[in-house]
């Protein structure tokens, strides 16, 4: 079960995009990439996730062996530098992400139902929304629009990065590469300290 993950976890990745195509409730997958490094942290004590599960990255090394440039990334995207911006943006995207789910939720502001990059850049055209699952709240709707725009954004951005260097460049910036490498840490010292 694990090789054959391993082997076609890419396809997860585009699911992922498509069916954000039928209903936008099925970005709401996507936490799944959010939480499940941590949770083999947790259980493994080490980074099985980003070492052998993670479709992103499957989809992003696959794509990039076979159109990537394969230079060698720029210290500072690699050394640090990098790693800060994305976590940055990580951090205020799911802080927008959490406020305003909450203001919708509270009826104080109208969902959003557009597919942004960088947070900022409003696409140009609508979710065509072709699987009707019946009545979603407006804060679960606003919610998958804005998981799936985050995961559009970081895609975009890994493939521009993987293509342009090495394939695993994506991985020496990736929020959740720096998370779950933190948090492994974190709990190493823990158990040293007990
Ligand atoms: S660093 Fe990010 S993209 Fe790379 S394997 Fe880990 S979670 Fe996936």
């Amino acid at each position: 079960m694990k090789e054959i993950w391993m082997k076609y976890s890419y396809l997860f990745t585009i699911s992922f995009f498509i069916l954000g195509i039928f209903n936008i409730i099925f970005a709401w997958i996507g936490f799944l990439c959010l939480i499940m490094p941590f949770a083999f942290v947790i259980k493994d004590n080490r980074r099985t996730w980003c070492q052998s599960f993670c479709p992103r990255s499957n989809f992003l090394t696959r794509l990039s062996a076979r159109i990537g440039a394969h230079r060698k990334a720029p210290k500072w995207l690699i050394n640090g530098t990098g790693k800060r911006v994305m976590l940055i943006y990580f951090s205020i995207n799911m802080l927008m992400i959490c406020l305003s789910t909450l203001m919708v939720y509270l009826d104080n502001r109208d969902p959003s139902e557009k597919i942004r990059f960088l947070m900022a850049f409003q696409l140009p055209w609508n979710m065509p929304n072709l699987l009707n699952i019946g009545f979603m709240p407006d804060w679960a709707v606003h919610l998958g629009f804005r998981v799936y725009s985050m995961m559009f954004t970081t895609t975009i951005i890994g493939l521009f990065i993987s293509n342009m260097f090495k394939s695993k460049t994506w991985c020496a910036i990736c929020p959740m590469g720096t998370l779950s490498s933190l948090a492994l840490r974190k709990k190493n010292t823990l158990q040293l300290v007990r």
